[in-house]
């Protein structure tokens, strides 16, 4: 049987093994056509197929409304944070930006370096962040262009668990790590993006959805290969897309749906993150998380040993026992165990009786 190991990356992060196999299976001979999928013409009918079965599951399993384009781009999440303010900043008009962490603040970065954005809330400083802001606390202005918030802070270990109220302005949501986490009312927002690396497939697509209301008050005035209106009137086809991303994740979002769709995912992931969230707060005493009840990441966990010493002898003997990727961003430091929708709820039982015991060895 091949080795796996229990894969706690933040992102690219493990995909669900059916998925895998599936890809393992088709890889040299798509369906019968002789070729691999990533050898097929992106105008070709069995590429199209493909394209066009990952565009419905997602809508189906989304229940995303026809007034939403559904787009598979490039580029990353990164360039989305330029590309927002380049379509939708108009000039002489701002837009709100909402500062939660690390992402939220190179987002904000790429919009100041088009237009003048706001900032309606912070709740980042010196590179820390332990929650997300309240509604009473935004300071919106009601003639922005959009508001963006980052739904889920990767590195810090926060989330939204509401959706902040915009009166009318259209909410723009970096949903990158939490994107498909549980069924998710997509129509409050003019436009939803994520890299797919994290529950969606392999790093090299970056999901976009946006309200056809919004898009048409984009800008013309951008390269046409920036233009998000260019790509949803090609159907994601106006040049190359990244074919073989886009087959994975068709065949991880076919696995969602053989799991029992978005309800069954969102309720093992909430066992998960009960689980370990619950398993820190019994020993407080030596792990501690530093993040508000209110604002837990139900995907990424950040918490604090001691020691950096016991950190680091945490990520050994957890990598020895099988689990990798537990190691915090450079940035923040730390331990983050990100569970994103492949990880089964069996690996974090692992996890949490290993911490336990390390606990018991060492503290
Ligand atoms: N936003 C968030 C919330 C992220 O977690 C990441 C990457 N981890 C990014 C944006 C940047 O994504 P990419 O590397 O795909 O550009």
């Amino acid at each position: 049987m091949t080795h796996r190991v229990m894969n706690f990356n933040a992102g690219p992060a493990g995909l669900p093994l059916p998925a895998l196999e599936r890809a393992r299976d088709e890889f040299l001979d798509y369906a019968g056509t002789g070729m691999s999928i990533m050898e097929h013409s992106h105008r070709g009918k069995a590429y199209e197929a493909v394209h066009h079965e990952a565009v419905s599951l997602l809508r189906e399993l989304l229940d995303i409304p026809e007034d939403f384009h559904v787009l598979f781009l490039q580029g990353g999440a990164s360039q989305v944070f330029a590309t927002v303010p380049m379509n939708f900043l108009q000039h002489g008009r701002t837009a709100d930006y909402v500062i939660t962490g690390g992402w939220a603040d190179k987002a904000l970065a790429e919009a100041r370096i088009v237009g003048t954005p706001r900032v309606a809330a912070n709740t980042y400083s010196d590179g820390r962040s332990s929650r997300v802001p309240t509604q009473s606390e935004l300071s919106l202005d009601p003639s922005a262009c959009y508001v963006h918030i980052t739904t889920n802070n990767t590195l810090e270990g926060t989330q939204f668990h509401h959706c902040p109220e915009t009166h009318g302005v259209p909410l723009v949501g970096d949903m990158s790590s939490d994107f498909l986490w549980r069924p998710t009312d997509v129509r409050p927002y003019g436009f939803i993006y994520a890299g797919a690396q994290k529950n969606l497939g392999p790093s090299g697509v970056t999901i976009v959805l946006v309200r056809k209301d919004f898009l048409a008050t984009a800008r013309m005035d951008i390269p046409k290969i920036f233009r998000f209106g260019v790509h949803a009137d090609n159907d994601s086809l106006y040049n190359t897309p990244p074919t073989f991303a886009i087959y994975m994740v068709r065949n991880v979002l076919a696995w969602v749906k053989t799991q029992g769709g978005l309800p069954a995912i969102e309720s093992a992931n909430r066992r998960k993150g009960t689980l370990l969230y619950s398993t820190l707060d019994a020993l407080s005493d030596f792990y501690r998380c530093p993040v508000e009840a209110s604002s837990r990441s139900v995907m990424n966990v950040v918490f604090r040993l001691p020691t950096e010493a016991l950190e680091d002898r945490f990520v050994t003997e957890a990598t020895k026992a099988g689990m990798v990727g537990l190691k915090g961003h450079r940035s923040v430091g730390g331990i983050r165990v990100s569970m994103y929708n492949a990880v089964p709820p069996s690996a974090v039982e692992t996890l949490t009786d290993f911490m336990r015991d390390f606990a018991k060895r060492t503290g």
